[in-house]
């Protein structure tokens, strides 16, 4: 390909709204332009290496079995209300009327466009396993994209879908994906760091997330400095400590005490003469969309409840909690919220705690606590001589023991982990990396094709519900992600396989003998199905040096008539990213040089 024959608008200014190394890149180096906050266009340049991936994660996908169809990005609305999502995707979902005000929405993720094919078409049996996917178009309104096509709000994921008969035969395809994704990955240059995730509103069990390590990452990774435990903060767990009192149950009766004036913890701490560990701190949160059954939780009776379809599950759209944890430790929201299954938690107003506790902020606690549900910690449950607040204004009780004085409504991990606290593998220390996550595999067992009526025959002609797989990954985070691994000051590094060419060609002044000499390599190394840039420019040759850095291609070969002057005709190649130069001879420079482009 000439230069002057495509479209390559490389800039030298960075652009301004540009915080990261591929977002700058991938604009300078003319792959992309905005077109509106979180839209993208991929021009030429762009559009070859992000099909690229593509190819890769398509060939990968091939090569475990997966089957690959293409469904519309527009669905009709009423399957989200079926499984139960239209209520609780949240603004994220993009919905559109049509022309008969009927409900449409732009596939955010596709569980419910492809289980409702699958139903369709399954009969029996002998028709599963089953795995599909699609590497297509999808639509979030993300509150704030960025990063480029980091997160944007029109971007490309790989989604697959996988059907089962069994657990059994639902893992193995877990595990293929799981080893087909390490291989893209691998593939893409990319090192990624797979972790334990939290499946959040897919609703899910077994699930891992494939993370790259990266300063701005909107993950937080918890690892262990000594055993490979791995997880996302949002579903981090780690050892419990021993208990803060070791002493025998026999504690006196529960004391409410005056705290005047005493609003923080580390006040009350001083008062007390006591430490934060012994403090039950209580928390009121607000949650939405909970599909958690609350009949007969304390204070619940008539809240609103709604189901969009028979089959999906009834959600209440806003519920209060009280949620009791050790005073030293955070509250995880994303626990909170996987363990109410509720789309989003939230604190409480400070007046909405007020009023429904009954006790000004800062003095709630569990004991007496009737209005609300309590969800307590782990690190609760076994108190033997806590402090709380007493439900009234400058009171707090002390002896408040666990079990005697409250038992909670539900109790569970709820802890957010940070650096130092013990792994729950090995005891190890664990620490804290950002990342940004690339991909996402897990088992959703029978959520959806339940909820969406799925149903085969078994060998016995009984009718069964399929158990489901589900798989993502971002094409477009992805190939910003091999740039943000694989770059310096001077621009891209491009690893072989996700490059746009392979070679570029710069001929340093365009005619007479370098011209020929560049032509008929470059139609030499295209025989051999090597991409070739050939920058045909009329440019001075370090403005052709300069863009072939930024644009990144691995091998530069530069034709000058000094070298085609020396006794071996030569020409000048250099490896993107390496310092030296080889000279290779014309006559052999096809040939070496496919050498070391396949070599990679
Ligand atoms: P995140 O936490 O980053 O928002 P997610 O949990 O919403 O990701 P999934 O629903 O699991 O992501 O989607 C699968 C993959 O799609 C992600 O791993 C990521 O690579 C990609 N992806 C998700 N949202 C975006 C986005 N806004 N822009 C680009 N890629 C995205
Ligand atoms: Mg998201």
């Amino acid at each position: 390909m000439l230069f002057t024959q495509t479209f390559i608008p490389t800039l030298r200014e960075v652009p301004a709204d540009a915080l990261i190394p591929s977002h700058r890149l991938m604009v300078r180096s003319g792959m992309i332009r905005k077109l509106a906050n979180g839209l993208f266009a991929y021009l030429p340049l762009g559009l070859r290496a992000f099909r690229n991936v593509e190819a890769l994660v398509r060939e990968e996908m091939n090569a475990i079995g997966a089957l690959e169809i293409k469904p519309p990005v527009v669905v009709p609305g009423e399957l989200w209300k079926e499984s139960g999502r239209w209520d609780t995707m949240g603004d994220a979902m993009l919905r559109v009327k049509n022309r008969l005000d009927g409900d449409l929405v732009l596939s955010p993720t596709a569980e419910e466009a492809v289980t409702s094919l699958v139903r369709d078409a399954l009969a029996s049996y002998r028709q599963l396993p089953l795995t599909l996917y699609q590497i297509n178009t999808k639509y979030r309104d993300e509150i704030r994209p960025r990063y480029g096509v980091m997160r944007g709000r029109e971007f490309v994921m790989k989604d697959a879908y996988s059907y089962h008969t069994d657990e059994a035969s639902l893992d193995a395809t877990y595990k293929a994906m799981g080893a087909a994704y390490r291989r893209i990955f691998k593939r893409c240059g990319l090192s990624v760091i797979p972790v334990r995730a939290d499946s959040g509103a897919m609703g899910g069990r077994d699930s891992e997330e494939f993370m790259v390590e990266s300063a701005i990452g909107d993950n937080t990774l918890i690892l262990c400095r000594d055993c490979d435990y791995a997880a996302n903060l949002e579903k981090a767990s780690c050892k419990p400590d021993a208990p803060a009192q070791t002493q025998a149950p026999a504690v006196a009766a529960v004391e409410p005490i005056p705290t005047p004036g005493i609003k923080t913890i580390e006040q009350l701490c001083a008062f007390l003469k006591t430490d934060a560990q012994k403090f039950i701190k209580t928390l009121i949160y607000r949650a939405r969309n909970v599909a958690l059954d609350l009949s007969g939780a304390p204070g619940t009776a008539g809240l609103e409840k709604r189901q969009s379809s028979p089959e999906a599950p009834a959600v209440y759209l806003e519920a209060f909690f009280a949620v009791a944890i050790r005073g030293d430790l955070e509250v995880n929201e994303a626990k909170l919220a996987a363990i109410l299954q509720a789309s989003e938690v939230s604190l409480a107003a400070d007046s909405q705690a007020a009023r429904l506790t009954g006790a000004p902020v800062g003095f709630a606690g569990p004991v007496g606590l009737n209005t609300l549900p309590l969800v307590a910690d782990l690190t609760v449950t076994g108190m033997q001589d806590g402090v709380t607040g007493a439900l009234a204004a400058d009171t707090h009780y002390v002896h408040v023991v666990y079990g005697r004085d409250f038992v909670p409504w539900l109790t569970g991990d709820l802890r957010t982990v940070v650096s130092g606290n013990p792994c729950a593998l090995c005891g190890g220390e664990l620490y804290e990396k950002k990342g940004n996550e690339l991909g996402h595999i897990f088992k959703l067992g029978d959520k959806y094709t339940r909820s969406l009526q799925v149903s085969y025959l078994d060998e016995n002609g009984q009718p069964q519900v399929p158990l489901m797989g589900t798989y993502g990954i971002g094409i477009d985070r992805t190939l910003a992600s091999v740039i943000e691994e694989h770059h310096d000051d001077e621009g891209i590094i491009w690893p072989m396989a996700v490059a746009p060419y392979q070679v570029i060609i710069i001929p340093i002044t365009y005619h007479g003998s370098v011209k020929a000499v560049a032509d008929t390599l470059a139609a030499a190394l295209e025989q051999n199905r090597i991409a070739v840039l050939l920058d045909d420019r009329n440019e001075r040759p370090g403005v052709k040096f300069k863009d072939a850095d930024l644009i990144g291609i691995p091998y530069r070969v530069v034709v000058g008539e000094k070298n085609l002057a020396r006794d071996f005709p030569a020409v000048e190649v250099k490896r993107r990213g390496e310092a030296s130069l080889r000279l290779l001879e014309v006559s052999k420079a096809e040939a070496e040089l496919s050498r070391l482009v396949y070599r990679e």
